[in-house]
């Protein structure tokens, strides 16, 4: 069969661990038999990290920057233990901070989902696609410890040197604590262009959630911003898909999610998304089936991956030769979210038939011919679970590529 001609380049950033074996597997039996595909190499593993002096991932995010497409590996953020391990220069800071913040944008998680695992909330049979503002609030605040007595203000200085404004904020009569934070409306505005370009490219309706019955003014100027924008710039094409944009407050938000069905695009505050993506990941499963897109204010780049680490544990197994069960779909789909943005951005109909097959390939090996690895065998049999109930994960990945296969040929590919 000849292969799907794919014009523009994609940026591959490798990874550690289990997850870099898996990644190889990946490239080398399920895309590259079956694209003709020009890849820009970065190899993101720690020791090459370390060679570099972090350099080749900053390389990395400016060739995403420029090819529009990033596909990356799960990859480790150094702590003292690995320090040690990999006898570092330094403690290299987390890649996807690094990526991030040369790109800026939003990253969105959302699951895969399965029918044959029973799903702590079982109403959920379509995705929430969770979006987290990664700036500010909470994770900037300037917290303190009132060691007594004494009066809190709040106070800002403009910088054209005219009057400050102070806010009396407390009279503490005792010991106490307190906390100041900011956000900026530039940041605010990224993110929601981040969330409607995220909506429009999911084709679901989106809820931006805040407390603004409390904080009047903070949050309320998240809602003004969202709602502004949203008005002049996005309604129309939403309207056309038959979407929406509402903001909830985020107690009835919560609630609407649990009962809901699933089937949206939810962009939480800092603070709500750090909660809120994890009960999510919970919800749906596995941590095996949930996907990562980062996505640009102007929506033209896309950085994705699987959500999940570099699954030690079974590396530490897979070093010491034992066979090993490790979940690659979510690994599979940052391959195939990568390359349906490279097709969106050139009309690549073919490419995006081909990525829609091997995500189809993905769950029917598990819904239909209930081959599976070991964690969705544990999410599905328990306590009960048994040897026979679950394959290892090369064999999962020959079962996707046989079914790949049947769908190509199908299609007369
Ligand atoms: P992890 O996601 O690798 O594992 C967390 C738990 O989930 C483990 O019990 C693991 O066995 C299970 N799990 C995760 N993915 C699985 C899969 N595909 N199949 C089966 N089970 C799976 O997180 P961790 O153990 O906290 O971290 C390991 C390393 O990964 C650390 O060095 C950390 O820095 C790195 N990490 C990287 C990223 C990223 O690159 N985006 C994210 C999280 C952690």
């Amino acid at each position: 069969a000849q292969k799907i001609v794919v014009a523009k380049p994609v940026v591959e950033l490798d990874g550690d661990e289990m997850t870099r074996i898996i990644w190889k597997k990946i490239r080398e039996e399920l895309i590259l038999p079956y694209l003709q595909l020009d890849i820009k190499y970065y190899d993101l593993g720690l020791e090459y990290r370390d060679q570099t002096n972090d350099s080749v991932t900053v390389e990395a995010a400016k060739a995403i920057q420029e090819y529009k497409v990033g596909i990356k590996c799960a990859t480790i953020t150094p702590d003292e233990a690995r320090v040690e391990e990999f006898k570092l220069k330094e403690m290299w800071k987390s890649p996807n901070g690094t990526i991030r913040n040369i790109l800026g944008g939003t990253v969105f998680r959302e699951p895969i989902i399965l029918k044959r695992i029973p799903k702590p909330v079982p109403g959920w049979t379509n995705p929430i696609v969770i979006g987290r503002h990664a700036f500010g609030d909470q994770y900037r605040s300037t917290d303190f410890v009132a060691p007594g007595p004494g009066k809190l203000q709040l106070i800002y200085s403009p910088a054209d040197g005219s009057a400050p404004t102070a806010l009396d904020v407390y009279d503490f009569k005792g010991k106490g604590v307190a906390m100041s934070m900011y956000n900026t409306d530039e940041s605010i505005t990224g993110f929601a262009h981040s969330s409607f370009k995220m909506a429009l490219a999911k084709k679901m309706p989106l809820f931006m959630s805040t407390k603004n019955t409390i904080m009047k003014k903070y949050d309320g100027r998240f809602k003004d911003i969202f709602q502004e924008i949203y008005d002049t710039q996005y309604k129309a094409e939403f309207e056309k898909l038959g979407i929406y944009y509402e903001h909830r407050l985020i107690d009835d938000m919560v609630a609407q999610a649990i009962k809901s069905s699933g089937g949206f695009v939810w962009a939480c505050k800092n603070y709500d998304g750090d909660v809120q993506s994890d009960i999510l990941a919970q919800g749906f499963g596995s941590l095996g089936m949930m996907t990562s897109e980062l996505i640009t204010p102007e929506g033209d780049v896309v950085e994705s991956e699987a959500a999940h680490g570099t699954v030690t544990r079974h590396y530490r197994e897979y070093q010491k030769g034992n066979e090993t069960s490790t979940n690659p779909v979510a690994s599979i789909f940052a391959w195939t979210r990568g390359l349906l943005h490279r097709a969106k951005l050139d009309g690549n109909e073919p490419l995006k038939n081909f990525c829609l097959d091997l995500e189809a390939a993905c769950i029917e090996v598990i819904d239909v011919d209930g081959v599976m690895t070991k964690d969705l065998a544990l999410a599905i049999h328990g306590k009960n679970m048994k040897r026979e109930h679950w394959v290892i994960t090369d064999k999962y990945m020959d079962a996707v590529n046989a079914k790949l296969q049947q769908k190509l040929a199908a299609r007369g590919a």
